[in-house]
């Protein structure tokens, strides 16, 4: 498992050195801004939607590492997808930040189990996809994880 392991700690890192659609979005149509004030994480979340799915997708914004790889990873999970696949890959996500549970299959989202033993990290792991979710509902609250119980 230790290089599996390993290759989960590369995931993170290499989103964090290059963060994969970051910046604003001049033709999003939807926007939601993310806030964990427990750590200062800030994340603004740009959405193109065209029926009901995520044409393009981007984040832009300041925290910790796992804040801004976990935003940076969900672009790229989201992008083409459509409200409902988005909201069970955010449940599959939820899970594994929570319980530690590996992916059945190796997925990238596996790169944040290890999150699970710091739970006051989860909130930061979780922040990008809130926003994201917000973002597609059209919720023009902005997301705090002070709301959430997770
Ligand atoms: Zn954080």
């Amino acid at each position: 498992m230790s290089d599996l392991s390993d290759l989960y700690q590369q995931v993170i890192l290499d989103h964090n050195r290059r963060p994969r659609n970051r910046g604003k979005l001049p033709t999003a149509n939807r926007v939601a801004h993310g806030d964990n004030p427990t750590c200062g994480d800030q994340c603004n979340v740009y959405l193109r939607v065209e029926g009901d799915r995520i044409a393009e997708i981007s984040f832009d914004g300041s925290g910790c590492a796992i804040s801004q790889a976990s935003a940076s990873l969900m672009t790229t999970q989201l992008k083409g997808k459509t409200a409902a696949e988005a909201g069970k890959l955010y449940e599959e996500f939820h899970h594994i930040v929570t319980t530690g549970e590996e992916p059945a299959e190796i997925s990238d989202l596996g790169a944040f189990a290890g999150v699970h033993t710091f739970p006051a990290r989860i909130k930061c792991a979780t922040l990008g996809w809130h926003a994201a979710l917000n973002a597609l509902k059209g919720d023009p609250a902005p997301a705090t994880t002070e709301s959430h119980t997770d």
